[in-house]
């Protein structure tokens, strides 16, 4: 065991504040990787916050990582020293289950391991990236690709994974008019994934505010849903609705937004639970989904897709001693379109 520097929740509700997490030696079919990188993601804060369920504190949250390989075990095949890395949401399955064996480890019947606060299988609580350094098994570390600007690398692991597998499942391209819903982190790879992959973008965003920025990452047209006007001017005019946002919605109102056979897709995680009239789906033989991340090859695949799209996260660099106050940020949608912490003002 080595303890390492972090930024640590001590509880739901204080400010995080510099500690030290420790983590595993290395075993033969793991990869110690220097952090270069930690993307803020919007599910750090709501985990802290108990939002989902009481956690295991001291908790260090991050699951945008991207860094350096700085020892690899005697078995590891796949990476070598010094290569760029990256680590998103998941460190661990049971590898046997049928969804495992088909590359969707994020639904793992026997429950897969989160990057931070689960229960990992040596018994200890899963600590994540704002911290120097992490040890993972090879086959739950994605390959970075070069052409990748790295500072921008991390919130793929995250927003874009969970944003490129709805978008993939529900056949988003040619001809698909697909909404946005939230531009925020999710919000803002989501329009350029679906733009990249050829469908038709409009964002519905609380205000026009960030309407230049929306256009540029690749929307044909953006509108405020602050705006009555919004929900009857849209009526039935979509096939797909991504929806990233943290708090909850009118669902009824967003799916009269879909045309018939059209699907709402929720990615966005409220801690409070959101009703609709069935009657919403059955007008238009409409569907309401939801997804989780990706699995780890897709994962790898949309890492290769945004290189060769040319597309990647616009990020917020700081200091990590500006975490807090990025946070709060966050929560105020104050963000263009990710924070993300440089590791090394950690170690200073
Ligand atoms: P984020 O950067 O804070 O973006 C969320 C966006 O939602 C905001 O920028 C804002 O966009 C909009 N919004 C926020 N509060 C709102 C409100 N009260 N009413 C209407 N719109 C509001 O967060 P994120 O990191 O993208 O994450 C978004 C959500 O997805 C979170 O709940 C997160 O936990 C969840 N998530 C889920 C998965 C998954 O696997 N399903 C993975 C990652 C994250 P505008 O300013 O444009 O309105
Ligand atoms: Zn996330």
């Amino acid at each position: 065991m080595t303890n390492i520097p972090a930024y640590v929740a001590l509880t739901p509700t204080g400010p995080l504040v510099p500690g030290k997490i420790r983590r595993r030696e290395v075993g033969p079919k793991d990869v110690r990787i220097k952090i270069r990188w930690a993307g803020i993601c919007h599910s750090d804060i709501h985990t802290v916050k108990g939002d989902w369920g009481p956690q295991h504190y001291p908790l260090t949250v991050g699951h945008e990582i991207a860094g350096y390989v700085a020892e690899v075990g005697s078995a590891v095949k796949k990476f070598r020293v010094d290569e760029k890395v990256g680590v998103g949401c998941l460190v661990n399955s049971c590898k046997e289950c049928a969804n495992c064996r088909a590359g969707l480890e994020q639904y793992c019947t026997n429950g897969a391991v989160g990057t931070y606060g689960s229960l990992d299988r040596d018994g200890t609580i899963t600590q994540g990236g704002y911290s120097t350094e992490i040890v993972v098994n090879e086959d739950f570390v994605l390959h970075v690709p070069d052409s990748l600007p790295f500072e921008r690398v991390a919130p793929l692991l995250c927003a874009g994974i969970t944003t490129y597998s709805p978008l993939k499942h529900w056949s988003a391209g040619p001809g698909v008019r697909v909404a946005v819903v939230g531009l925020g982190g999710l919000g803002h790879m989501a329009v350029q994934i679906a733009n990249a992959l050829g469908a038709e973008v409009t964002v519905l965003s609380q205000s026009l505010r960030k309407k230049d920025d929306g256009l540029k990452l690749g929307a044909s047209a953006y509108y405020a849903t602050s705006d009555p006007a919004t929900f009857t001017d849209l009526k039935e005019s979509f096939d797909l609705i991504i929806n990233t946002v943290s708090a909850p919605i009118d669902l009824d109102a967003f799916l009269r937004l879909l045309a018939v056979n059209g699907t709402l897709v929720s990615v966005g995680a409220p801690a409070e639970p959101m009703s609709l009239r069935v009657g919403s789906l059955e007008a238009m033989r409409r569907s309401y989904a939801g997804s989780s991340i990706g699995g780890i090859a897709e994962t790898q695949e949309m890492l290769d897709f945004c290189a060769q799209a040319g597309i990647a996260p616009i990020v917020e660099i700081i200091a990590a001693d500006r975490v807090n106050e990025a946070w709060e940020r966050v929560l105020a949608s104050d963000v263009r379109f990710r924070f993300v912490i440089d590791i090394d003002s950690l170690k200073k």
